[in-house]
């Protein structure tokens, strides 16, 4: 499952759908082909068609799907769905019988997956990106104190944490950066590292 919402905002960041937590339209100018239905539907005002480009005003859009629902070229996208802990188990059941032949689980992914402390898990795949508060807050837009609490955090409630690095070249793929992670890891009784 894949989780929308992340307080940091890190430069590689390859999923900028997932920042905000709310409910998004997303549109990609290069696959649209200025049919006008959207511009026609659209009850905010929020799109126009100007000199034979379809523009957006996103400050008007309120992220109500309609023009999605009317996108043939699929140019236009609703991003993120609120769903209860019911209806995500609801979804989830559906591949039970996978899960029971081959023995997996389900992986929450995101986005910031601990911002929804209500989906419980059994094992956290943990990022640390970088063990210097003030490079990680260059890079990521935050420091590093929340991150190494809410560690702290999962080990006091006993929860199976491996640490995860991306590694970034020429941000945190130097060996003492990464022995520094793998010394934090020990602090917290964490056995495992991935890169
Ligand atoms: S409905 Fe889709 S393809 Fe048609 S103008 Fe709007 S964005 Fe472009
Ligand atoms: S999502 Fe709704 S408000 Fe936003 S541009 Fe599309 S139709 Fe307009």
């Amino acid at each position: 499952m894949f989780f929308k919402g992340c307080p940091l905002r890190c430069k590689w960041c390859q999923n900028p759908e997932t920042h905000s937590p709310k409910r998004q339209m997303f549109f990609s100018p290069g696959v649209c082909i200025r049919c006008d239905a959207c511009v026609t539907i659209c009850k905010q005002g929020a799109i126009t068609l100007r000199n034979g480009k379809i523009e957006t005003d996103f400050s008007k859009c309120i992220n109500c799907g309609r023009c999605a629902d009317v996108c043939m070229s699929n140019a236009r996208k609703i991003c993120g769905e609120e769903y209860s802990i019911d209806r995500v188990l609801d979804v989830i059941l559906r591949d039970k019988i996978f899960y029971h032949c081959s023995g997996s689980g389900v992986t929450l992914s995101g986005g910031e997956v601990t911002l929804f402390a209500d989906f419980a898990t059994d094992l956290f795949l943990y990022d640390i990106k970088h063990i210097d508060d003030e490079k990680h807050r260059a890079f990521t837009g935050q420091g590093i104190e929340t991150i190494n609490d809410n560690l702290l955090k999962l080990r006091r409630k006993d929860k199976k944490v491996i640490i995860r690095i991306p590694l970034i070249p020429g941000f945190n793929d130097d060996i003492q950066t990464v022995k520094k992670i793998g010394r934090l890891a020990l602090k917290n009784s964490i056995k495992k590292c991935m890169y």
